[in-house]
């Protein structure tokens, strides 16, 4: 079998090369005409977009369209409206002892990046962390997942296509993963599941490379006193539906306080198959599908009660939802992130013991609450997770002016907007000398310099 290692470190050497090149030749007109271009290949294969996430992933095409082109139009056309302004040097005032000097934030580009993706939104999550890259200056190389064969292809055709000098694309497993981290760029951009993080982090330790982890876990959402029990029953039944419920931010399962449990499952019920009426996406491959079945299985045998809220196609790999009720700790859906179309619903009596549940378990990536004020500050304040949600699911992923990404187990480092800018960039603080009275403080340590010290000192502490 050929060494992947042989054949990428050719693209990675051209990548660098060309990074060193252009050092201040890529400034913002040049990295504008990068981001038009890219966005004029997704415009132009917007069909073929959708159709291999559609062949990928057995989605609606209108949803993979929804999902899959948009997001990445919208990132590219953020980046071009603020690109600008991010690029400027940021001013950072002078301190009392600094008195005299100036100093600046230069952004300056890593160098070259490496973006390693997962198959859930396999061609967003590839493209959405490139086109901060390149906004930020940057040459990248991107993994796509193997899980999702026709999107590889069809980016190893196009990105390399659009902007030749700047993206090269390696498709395959963890073996070409494997080979790509032990080569030294200048940032690894991670998205997957934790246990692979971990793996990703510790490859890039051995040439001390930073990395960026948008990890997963189990997102919980929380209904509680106050809550619009119509308005938190479409959201969830939405978060969950879309995509089959493998989205990292999909709300896993639900916390409810007792007294709204019966209405709030029945109007989740009746959301949920009203929007999976017209067919949902696939479970991606079999092995999750017989994982998620396993989870299923696991439940019931030790006495959770199942409804299923449709009917199963197993050969088309398409899974009706499924509400879980009287789940316990011990079992594999209460530990395991679901990544699927299954709901575990939770009654509490005191919204404490939500609190001390989800705080027991590893931080998620995000956490939703529905209620009034008193309850969700207190779910805010009392709990620890990459972002939180009031009153919404999924959207908090979608804003351009907010940071994403996770906290402990669900991740490290943010991407999207600028935070995806700033990620890929390195903000090198400038400083200048104009007149500063340091010198007077210089040895020889003179009668003057001591007193002088003396005053200091007084002044500043
Ligand atoms: P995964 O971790 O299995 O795979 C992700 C990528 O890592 C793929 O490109 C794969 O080829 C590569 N990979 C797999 N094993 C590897 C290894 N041993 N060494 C090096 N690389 C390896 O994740 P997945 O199944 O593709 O995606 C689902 C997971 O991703 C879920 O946990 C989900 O929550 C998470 N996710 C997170 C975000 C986010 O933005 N935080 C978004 C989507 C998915």
């Amino acid at each position: 079998m050929t060494d992947p290692a042989a054949l990428l470190r050719p693209a990675f050497d051209r990548l660098k090369a060309g990074n060193l090149q252009r050092r201040t030749a890529f400034g913002l007109a040049e990295r504008l005409r990068a981001l038009d271009r890219l966005a004029r290949v997704v415009k132009d294969h917007r069909a073929e977009i959708a159709a291999a996430v559609a062949a990928d992933l057995g989605k609606p095409e209108v949803e993979a369209e929804l999902v899959e082109v948009l997001p990445v139009l919208s990132e590219i056309a953020h980046c071009r409206r603020n690109l600008r302004r991010w690029m400027r040097p940021r001013r950072a005032w002078p301190t009392l002892m600094m008195l005299g000097t100036s100093a600046t934030l230069h952004p300056q580009p890593k160098g070259v990046a490496l973006v390693i993706a997962p198959w859930n939104f396999p061609f967003t999550l590839a493209l959405v962390p490139v086109v901060s890259a390149i906004a930020a200056g940057n040459a990248v190389m991107v993994k796509p997942s193997e899980m999702a064969p026709a999107t590889s292809t069809l980016l190893a055709r196009l990105l390399p296509q659009a902007l030749p000098d700047l993206v090269a694309v390696a498709t395959g497993g963890p073996e070409v993963s494997q080979a790509l981290l032990a080569m030294p760029f200048d940032h690894v951009f991670f998205t997957g599941s934790p246990a692979v993080g971990r793996i990703v982090m510790q490859a890039a330790a051995q040439n001390l490379v930073p990395v960026t982890l948008e990890l997963g876990g189990k997102s919980p959402v929380v209904v509680g006193e106050g809550a619009d029990i119509a308005r938190a029953a479409r959201w969830i039944a939405w978060g969950k539906v879309l995509n089959a419920g493998q989205i990292c931010v999909a709300p896993d399962h639900l916390h409810v306080a007792r007294p709204l449990m019966r209405d709030l499952t029945a109007a989740i019920r009746a959301e949920w198959q009203a929007m999976a009426a017209d067919g949902t996406t696939a479970i991606v491959n079999d092995r999750h599908y017989a994982r998620l079945i396993g989870l299923l299985n696991d439940a019931t045998a030790q006495g959770a009660q199942v409804e299923a809220l449709g009917q199963d196609h197993p050969k088309a790999r398409h899974m009706a939802g499924r509400l879980v009720i009287g789940t316990t700790a011990g079992m594999a859906i209460s530990q395991e992130e679901i990544f699927g179309p299954l709901l575990p619903i939770l009654p509490y009596d005191d919204l404490s013991t939500a609190i001390d549940a989800i705080n027991a378990g590893p931080k998620p990536l995000t956490i939703y609450a529905f209620g009034g004020d008193q309850m969700v500050s207190r779910l805010r304040d009392e709990t620890s997770s990459g972002s939180f949600g009031v009153n919404l699911t999924i959207m908090p992923f979608l804003h351009q002016n907010l940071p994403f990404g996770g906290i402990g187990n669900s991740g490290m480092g943010a991407g999207h907007g600028q935070a995806g800018f700033d990620t890929f960039s390195h903000l090198k603080p400038v400083m200048r000398n104009r007149l500063t009275l340091l010198p007077l403080l210089f040895p020889p340590y003179t009668g003057r310099v001591r007193r002088l010290k003396d005053w200091v000192l007084r002044l500043l502490a």
